[in-house]
Formats: C-alpha cells, sequence, structure tokens
C-alpha cells in the first residue's frame, strides 16, 4: 500500500500525521510525503488553521481522508493510531526530542479560542515517560496544564526524571501559586517559559507569577502569547514588556474570529507583529519608529487616536 502525506498550511511537525505514518510503516506500507505525480492508494491531507484556504489540486489517491481544525473540529485520531509513538524521520527530528500532550482540553472559553470545543474540558491523556519514550527532551503542546492536578503531578515526575520540556502553548500565569511557582523554577526548560498575556489584567498576573518563579531561582527568558484587539490596549500591553527588561519576549498573534474565516486582519495588526516577533527589530526600534514598508512609519497609527 502507498500512503501519501500532505499538510496544507503549516511547516510545523504535525503529531497526527507522524502517528499515522508509523502506523502504516508498521504494517509494511510505503509512507512518503504526497508528490501530485505519482499515484497513491491513500492521502491524508491535514489542514490546521480554520482561516486558511484549502489545498485546490486535484489529489492523485484511490482514497482521501482530511483531518485537522481546518477541516473538521471534532475528528480525532482512532484510539489504535493516536497511542502509538509518532514517526519522527519524516520531519528529520534530532533523536533526542519528543513531542506531545500530557492532558487534552482547556476549562476556560477564551472567545478566539478553539480548543473548548474541539478538546473540552481538561483531562489527562499521556505520561511523560510515554510521551518521551527515552528521549530527553520534549516539546509539549498542552493547552493549560497548570489547570489540572495530574498535569501538576506530570510536571512533578518531569523534574524528577530530568526532562528538558518546553510548554509551547503556554501556561496561564493566574495558576502560578507559590508552590507551583517553586515546581516550576525547578524544571528544566528548553530555552524559555511561555504564558499568555492576552488582556490589560493578565499584565499583573503575569508580574505576579514570573516575580513568584525567579524568587525561586529561574533566571532564563519569558515569552509572552499575546492577542491583538483594540491597537491603543494591545499597544500598551505588547509594549509594556519593553521597557520591563529583556527576559520578557512578547509575541504578537493578530485576533482570529473563529465565526468569520473571511476576516481580514487589521494592517496595523500585521505591522505590530512584524515588529515584536522579530527580535532583533523589537530590542532595536520603538513601534513608533518601525517602518515595515518604504515610506510607511507606524508612528502613523497614533495619529487617529
Ligand atoms: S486559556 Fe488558553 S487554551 Fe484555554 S480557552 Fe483560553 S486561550 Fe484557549
Amino acid at each position: 500500500m502507498k500512503i501519501g502525506l500532505l499538510v496544507v498550511d503549516s511547516n510545523y511537525p504535525n503529531l497526527a500525521l507522524m502517528k499515522i505514518s508509523n502506523y502504516h510503516k508498521a504494517r509494511g506500507h510505503d509512507v512518503e510525503w504526497y508528490n501530485p505525480l505519482s499515484p497513491y492508494d491513500k492521502v491524508y491531507i491535514a489542514k490546521v488553521f480554520t482561516f486558511t484556504p484549502d489545498y485546490k489540486y486535484y489529489i492523485n489517491a484511490d482514497q482521501i481522508e482530511k483531518g485537522g481544525t481546518g477541516y473538521d473540529i471534532e475528528k480525532v485520531l482512532p484510539i489504535e493510531i493516536d497511542r502509538i509513538q509518532p514517526d519522527y524521520s519524516i520531519y528529520n527530528i534530532v533523536p533526542d526530542l519528543a513531542y506531545g500532550f500530557l492532558t487534552r482540553g482547556c476549562p476556560n472559553r477564551c472567545k478566539w479560542c478553539v480548543v473548548p470545543q474541539k478538546e473540552g474540558k481538561i483531562s489527562p491523556y499521556m505520561d511523560i515517560e510515554e510521551v518521551v519514550a527515552g528521549r530527553r527532551k520534549a516539546i509539549l503542546m498542552d493547552n493549560n496544564v497548570l489547570a489540572s492536578d495530574y498535569g501538576l503531578h506530570q510536571i512533578e515526575k518531569i523534574i524528577k526524571l530530568g526532562v528538558r520540556v518546553d510548554f509551547n502553548q503556554g501556561l496561564d500565569a493566574r495558576l502560578v501559586t507559590n508552590e507551583i511557582a517553586q515546581l516550576l523554577a525547578k524544571v528544566k526548560w528548553i530555552k524559555r517559559i511561555r504564558f499568555g498575556c492576552d488582556t490589560p489584567g493578565q499584565i499583573a498576573e503575569v508580574e505576579h507569577a514570573t516575580s513568584l518563579i525567579d524568587k525561586y531561582g529561574y533566571k532564563g527568558e519569558y515569552f509572552l502569547y499575546c492577542i491583538l484587539m483594540n491597537f491603543e490596549e494591545s499597544f500598551a500591553r505588547v509594549n509594556y514588556w519593553k521597557s520591563k527588561s529583556r527576559r520578557f519576549l512578547p509575541h504578537c498573534q493578530p485576533f482570529r474570529d473563529l465565526n468569520d474565516p473571511h476576516q481580514i486582519i487589521p494592517q496595523w495588526q500585521k505591522d505590530m507583529a512584524h515588529w515584536a516577533d522579530r527580535k532583533a527589530i523589537y530590542m532595536s526600534c520603538d513601534f513608533q519608529n518601525f517602518s515595515p514598508r518604504k515610506g510607511f512609519l507606524c508612528s502613523e497609527y497614533f495619529k487617529t487616536l
């Protein structure tokens, strides 16, 4: 059997496709990235986002299976595929790095987020030992691991095992108590700790959480996901961290209306993300002095306030 894998809209390692690949390879099937010049028995096509265009060409296969949030928010992998190890070779991932989830879901319902609708309330999913399967580092894509007692026990286990991790979807600063800060300061992080900072109120919450973690000895970076909505408020929130310290790195994400696939992202959001997300630019110039295009300075945005 010849299997093709195709991702429509993302270069990020796709966990589902990695598992599908291993599932088929274990059955002696040939698996490769889809090549339109070659016929396939089955092609798996993944679309991550709801707002990106679909693959618009003919797919040369007897059977096509679509998956991912961009196609069907409710579709999940069959259990026999979901619980197997991913095939890291399709993305040439280094041998000591694993990808996975310890928990699924989130108890919150932020209006820009698809997770509660897709995964429901938070629940235990896998054990860190199952995820790493002997590797020393893990990218963990949990959406709100601190909201789960199981997640906190998993973090204790991560510390005990000495696995280096990145919770790459961010942690919830509101949940960082003194005990949790102590725990987080003991984790070996891959580069940084990430938090969401999506509202004005979360500035103080992130301040509080990070000062607690620092108190217990953490000296690394904080990476802060910042949703962009209203210009004035978003600028104040993102720019707040610039004066704080070079350890705090905001990362802008334009607001996506989940009910409007044709939404047009305002130019200021693209420009603010361009400025904040390229650290060399963010560190060296203020947003007002940033020129994303010839003849345009972002100070123009402030004239209409
Ligand atoms: S806390 Fe994070 S994962 Fe949970 S709903 Fe809000 S944005 Fe989504």
